[in-house]
């Protein structure tokens, strides 16, 4: 027999094709996966071994983009008229110290692994040293980047930095955190949004992220204002405003993307741009982005919760989500029934994911050889079987509460929907409170 650290018996695994395969083992060893193949033929024995009847197993979804800084404004933005980002979130954001970021961190990435979120891509806040230490605690891996702002009137003083700041602390941040835990915490640079951002930072940005060869992780095309900010003071669109300063290439991730002329496609097409879409905040404040498009430009998209704050984290919802709103404003007025297709649909979950941390080569896939960032699903639901096609089920009706097991980096992070690496009710208490605490501070 051969000696392995995890074993997984008598699964079902969504294969990189978009099949299921039935009885089947999966062993790990360190942080990749060995070997799989057919359960009765397993030659592996462990010290750990999950039982997979009744389980599917597949790659670990990937939250292309998130603020795990806003998390504890969960439930205080409903209903809120204009300006809630004046008013509410940078009297909260720009008030937090480091133990907020770090409970904050914590709460968030317990609800992301709750919800078979394997990898986290963080747009940033401030203090980013405490959330990279949450996230080495958690076990989630993690792309990190601190929010970068050097510009606008609605900044207050003790939130405001300098462009040379913005670089030197993000400089720091890179140096103490990017390669931690093994290298399950990658560091990224971040630009908030053009607008909050002056061309000597965008210039800076640009500079030091391809000096350190990581990426930059930035809002593009978010919403008209920009657009209309960026035809003002460059007479260019969003996109064309970042590749002036030379941002718009392979290293770039761009949430959002809804607000884009078929020129800027293009453009963000050549340059193999990273994409982001995250579907609930769109239809809720930017509208419905051209996804059939920007898949047939050739673009990979990804799916991002964009914080806590205000869902539940739950990518397959997030999904859904998009599929309907694209198949009732593009797809109907056409008569294209699979305007997006199931099977394109869950490449963008999975692969999409994992494009957007950079990890196209070694995630997204139950493959031999690639990382062990893996979840459990229990199929055995009447949401779920039984069903002429587990694989539309998957984007049709899986949520995920139906995760069970979550394996990250090789190791066993959730089991039966436990989690081994926080105390998740101490978690939910101290958050409670501290939100109060907050809020008192930033006087919301
Ligand atoms: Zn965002």
């Amino acid at each position: 027999m051969k000696q392995c650290d995890l074993l997984i018996r008598n699964v079902r695994i969504l294969t990189p094709e978009y099949t299921i395969e039935e009885n089947r083992y999966a062993a790990i060893r360190g942080n990749r996966i060995e070997a799989l193949g057919a359960d009765a033929e397993c030659p592996y024995t462990a010290p750990q071994t999950l039982r997979g009847e009744g389980k599917l197993l597949m790659p670990g979804l990937v939250d292309g983009h998130t603020h795990a800084c806003q998390y504890m404004l969960r439930g205080k933005l409903a209903d809120e008229y204009p300006m809630v980002w004046t008013r509410i979130l940078v009297p909260f954001e720009s008030g937090l110290n480091e133990e907020d970021c770090h409970l904050s961190g914590q709460l968030s990435m317990l609800q992301q692994i709750k919800s078979g979120i394997t990898t986290t891509v963080e747009s940033g806040s401030s203090h980013m040293h405490a959330v990279a230490q949450a996230a080495l605690e958690s076990g989630i891996r993690a792309r990190l980047a601190r929010s970068t702002m050097d510009q606008g009137g609605f900044i207050p003083p003790h939130w405001k930095e300098t462009a040379q700041e913005c670089i030197d602390r993000t400089e720091a941040f890179y140096r103490d955190c990017n390669g931690m835990g093994d290298g399950r915490i990658g560091v990224f640079y971040a630009m908030r949004q053009v607008m909050s951002c002056s061309p000597a930072l965008l210039e800076m940005i640009a500079d030091r992220s391809r000096a350190h060869n990581t990426f930059v992780h930035a809002h593009l095309a978010e919403h008209r204002d920009e657009v209309s900010y960026c035809l003002q003071h460059y007479q260019l669109r969003p996109a064309e405003v970042l590749d002036r300063f030379s941002l718009v290439n392979d290293r770039l991730v761009a949430a959002h993307c809804v607000s884009l002329s078929e020129q800027e496609i293009d453009l963000l097409a050549e340059k193999h741009v990273r994409i982001c879409h995250c579907p609930r905040a769109n239809l809720g404040n930017h509208g419905i982005p051209k996804t059939p498009r920007l898949l047939h430009a050739g673009l990979k998209i990804g799916i991002g919760s964009d914080g806590g704050s205000g869902c539940n984290m739950d990518l397959f919802e997030e999904l859904r989500l998009l599929r309907f709103s694209i198949q009732a404003v593009q797809g109907l007025p056409i008569f294209d029934p699979v305007i997006l297709p199931i099977r394109t649909l869950l490449d963008m979950l999975v692969c999409g994911g994992a494009h957007c941390a950079g990890l196209e080569r070694e995630a997204g896939k139950v493959r031999e050889g690639y990382l062990a960032d893996l979840i459990l699903l229990d199929v055995e639901q009447p949401h779920i079987l039984p069903t002429a096609s587990l694989v539309n089920v998957l984007v049709e009706g899986v949520r995920a509460s139906d995760v069970t097991d979550s394996i990250i980096d090789g190791k066993l992070v959730m089991r039966d929907r436990r989690i081994l690496t926080m105390d998740e009710e101490k978690l939910r208490a101290d958050g409670t409170q501290r939100m109060k605490e907050i809020y008192r501070r930033a006087g919301i």
